[in-house]
């Protein structure tokens, strides 16, 4: 028996858990499980527990390859008795013959922290996750959950907040009980809208979180009858779903963002933190098919106006102070708030290619010019998934993030994990593009 076997059983039998979700996510972001009893947490923590690749998603795999076998994260294991008594869920490591697999998140997260820290950082990462509670109607059709939420001016209204009362103190429970300190609960934007905010950590714990969180609030919703989507632009008119991500890096444990000898920009930021934020704007076109990886993505950062009159998602990729329509806020002097990314993200590969655009920058010593602009030849935003993924192929630092589980051994004939991803985001650009929307049909039909 491993160190790991024992920590696994016992974990499990400290916290009275009869069974575990070895669970663990596709490139997509899509989340994929084992249930296994506690009778076989032996066996679970030594060789994992074997997935057919290929039915699994997007992570690279053929029909005819060998078992992916998911190794639990011991230092991930979650009991979470509020979904099911005496369930719990460990984040797990996909490997493939006995190595990690280059085609995984959260090896390709892995990787990245591994840069960074060869590099003397230690990432930190908050993130914000933005849902919409929907229910069924009559017809079929997914509706707003709370019936008498079609104010104008929903953001942070008090009524909805209590309307939607039970659903979110189970939320907020769940996430103290995992010891993730829920800080705040609002009422976003968009009607129906909301946010649940927990504590920043290390990189890796705040992606597993963010896939916690995902199941947990989809589940809890469940129970009461509604859909939680983090679809990034389900209704037209009114704001989409971000996930803004919050970075900052440490040097043996002292923040290296702030500045030493203040600075002539105003923001309190050092060179190693203008670094950081020129090198996001600097690959930020690339960056978006990563943090906006679905067609409907460019509905939400192409917005031109909602009811509420604002998308608060950026256009173009600029920094600021603490203004929320940059693609870079800065707060205060400790972090970054990139506000380029949204539900649809896999945030295991969002964060990666973050920190491997921010490190680029520090590594060039890149400047980002003066507050609210952006690098002359960086343009904007894309504008749909197709710009974005000819962006991430004609930008090899960001390319590189998602190929940095890749090792020496990885045959040279064989696909690399970027240009699997541009494949797979390619082909779903297209599949879209080839559908025929009532949109158009309204438009044309009888125009000529
Ligand atoms: N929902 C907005 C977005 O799509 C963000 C609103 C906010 O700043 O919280 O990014
Ligand atoms: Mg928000
Ligand atoms: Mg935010």
């Amino acid at each position: 028996m491993t160190d790991t076997t024992n920590d696994l059983a016992e974990l499990c039998a400290k916290s009275g858990t009869k069974f575990i979700l070895a669970m663990f996510v596709d490139l997509r972001g899509k989340p994929c499980a084992k249930l296994v009893p506690v009778e076989a947490v032996d066996e679970l923590a030594t060789d994992g527990v074997g997935f057919a690749g290929y039915a699994v998603g997007a992570i690279g795999q053929e029909p005819r390859d060998p078992d992916l076998m998911a190794i639990p994260d011991t230092s991930s294991f979650l009991p979470i008795p509020f979904i099911k008594e005496g369930l719990a869920i460990v984040h797990c490591d996909p490997h493939v013959e006995g190595k990690p697999w280059p085609f995984a998140p959260r090896n390709i997260l892995r990787a990245l922290i591994a840069q960074a820290e060869d590099a003397g950082f230690e990432p930190w990462v908050g993130a914000e996750v933005e849902y919409f509670l929907l229910k069924r109607a009559a017809d079929g059709s997914l509706v707003t959950a709370d019936d008498a939420d079609d104010s104008d001016q929903p953001c942070y209204d008090v009524r909805g907040l209590t309307r939607m009362y039970e659903h979110l103190t189970a939320v907020s429970t769940a996430m103290n009980q995992l010891g993730w300190s829920n800080y705040a609960n609002d009422h976003e934007d968009g009607n129906g809208q909301f946010e649940q905010n927990f504590a920043y950590s290390d990189a890796l714990t705040t992606a597993d979180r963010v896939i916690t969180l995902r199941y947990l609030l989809s589940t809890i919703a469940a129970e009461r009858g509604m859909v939680a989507t983090f679809m990034p632009k389900p209704f037209a008119e009114r704001t989409g779903s971000g996930l803004h991500l919050h970075l900052s890096l440490t040097s043996n444990g002292r923040p290296v963002f702030p500045a030493e000898f203040g600075d002539d920009r105003g923001l309190g930021i050092s060179p190693t933190a203008y670094g950081f934020v020129a090198g996001v704007l600097e690959h930020a076109c690339a960056l978006q098919s990563v943090m906006a990886p679905t067609v409907n993505s460019y509905k939400r950062t192409g917005a031109t106006a909602t009811r509420s009159g604002a998308s608060w998602a950026p256009r173009v990729p600029t920094y600021g102070g603490n203004d929320r329509t940059h693609y870079i806020r800065i707060p205060d002097d400790q972090r970054v708030e990139l506000r380029g990314g949204d539900g649809s993200a896999n945030p295991y590969l969002a964060i990666a290619a973050a920190l491997g655009a921010g490190l680029d920058g520090i590594k060039r010593s890149l400047d980002p010019g003066a507050l609210g602009t952006c690098p002359e030849h960086v343009g904007t935003l894309p504008l749909t998934l197709l710009h974005a993924v000819d962006a991430l192929e004609a930008d090899p630092v960001v390319a590189g993030t998602l190929d940095a589980a890749m090792t020496e051994e990885w045959p040279a004939d064989k696909q690399s994990v970027s240009d699997y991803f541009s494949k797979l985001k390619r082909e779903e650009f297209f599949a879209w593009h080839s559908a025929v929307s009532p949109w158009e049909v309204d438009q044309y039909l009888t125009a000529f």
